[in-house]
């Protein structure tokens, strides 16, 4: 076994929030100082423990269930959407509500309306249980078949002949591609979005990361357990041969990881605040870390307009279209 002590640290670019996350979070803070705690919540905003305990501790409150919001409250939908019945619902019990889905996942809701009246039905690639994914499977009544690995694909029965895909924002853009070419494979006239539905902050970390894991010696991956682009980032490092790991805090990281691996890549998931990460740096400094360098990558411009209500001048006039990113 080499030395135990960290010698370098190599940050991911980009890494941390996106737009969506950003846009989410503003949206909280804002319908706190508008209308006062409580503010309700649907699911966590944002899949980070940081963020979560940071809104409640300012009086937002998150429930999964819409019984447990009191009537004529104010209620945020979370960056990762909801599906119709849970708008239908919220509007049928009359809350004040401001919408946090991420606009990249609202595109993926609109392709999805317009190509169904069309007569089409839908394979959605994406991970059981995600509320991503259950939002976006929840925007038809029927027609549309969840699958999670090419296995899955086998075991799809579309009534009709018009299938498109779609996809959930932010899975692995290279197992994406594998199931995606299993569809194609079965289903050769199947339909593919005009842009890919992985969203550009998914791809630029999960860039960033092959580019770091050849680097370096471990990988760290600020990010919670919940939080599906934090893990498939870990699986991008790992896939590379680099061993890595996801922590919640600085307070997770075990020394062990670092024995005879003195040069450490770090990076954070969207949902994870940069706070974290240089709380994370400051700790592999105590591990001995001597150098602290941030790797070039792309800069992202991406920024999304706040919602009617909370938005003010200036952010209504910041264009909305990732393109230039992407
Ligand atoms: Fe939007 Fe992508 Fe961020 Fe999710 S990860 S909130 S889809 S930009």
């Amino acid at each position: 076994m080499g030395p135990s002590r960290v010698e370098e640290v190599l940050l991911a670019e980009p890494r941390g929030f996106c737009a969506g996350v950003d846009r989410a979070i503003e949206i909280v803070e804002r319908a706190l100082a508008k209308y006062g705690a409580p503010i309700y919540v649907r699911h966590e905003i944002v899949h980070n423990t940081y963020v979560v305990n940071d809104l409640k501790a300012k009086g937002a409150i998150f429930v999964e269930d819409l019984g447990d919001v009191p009537p004529g409250a104010t209620l945020v939908f979370s960056a990762h959407g909801v599906s119709k019945a849970v708008r239908t619902e919220a509007a049928a019990r009359g809350f004040n509500v401001f919408d946090a889905t991420c606009p990249l996942v609202t595109k993926v809701h609109v392709e999805l309306a317009k190509l169904a009246k069309e007569g089409y039905e839908f394979v959605m690639i994406g991970h059981k249980g995600h509320p991503e994914v259950e939002g976006t499977m929840g925007q038809l009544a029927e027609g549309i078949y969840l699958v999670e690995d090419v296995d899955d694909v086998a075991r799809v029965q579309p009534r009709g002949d018009k299938l498109a895909v779609v996809t959930q924002t932010t899975l692995s853009v290279d197992d994406a591609a594998d199931i995606l070419a299993a569809v194609k494979r079965r289903f050769p006239h199947v339909r593919e979005p005009k842009q890919q539905d992985i969203c550009y902050a998914t791809q630029n970390r999960q860039d960033a990361v092959k580019l770091l894991a050849p680097q370096v010696d471990v990988v760290v991956v600020v990010g919670s357990r919940t939080s599906s682009n934090s893990n498939r980032l870990r699986e991008v490092a790992e896939r590379r041969g680099t061993p890595a790991y996801m922590v919640d805090s600085a307070d997770d990281l075990q020394a062990a990881w670092f024995a005879g691996r003195p040069r450490v890549g770090l990076t954070a998931g969207a949902s994870a605040p940069e706070v974290l990460v240089q709380q994370v740096i400051a700790r592999l400094r105590e591990f001995g870390a001597v150098s602290v360098r941030t790797m070039d990558g792309v800069r992202e411009t991406v920024r999304f307009p706040l919602p009617m209500g909370l938005g003010d001048k200036s952010m209504a006039q910041v264009p909305s279209t990732p393109s230039s990113s992407r």
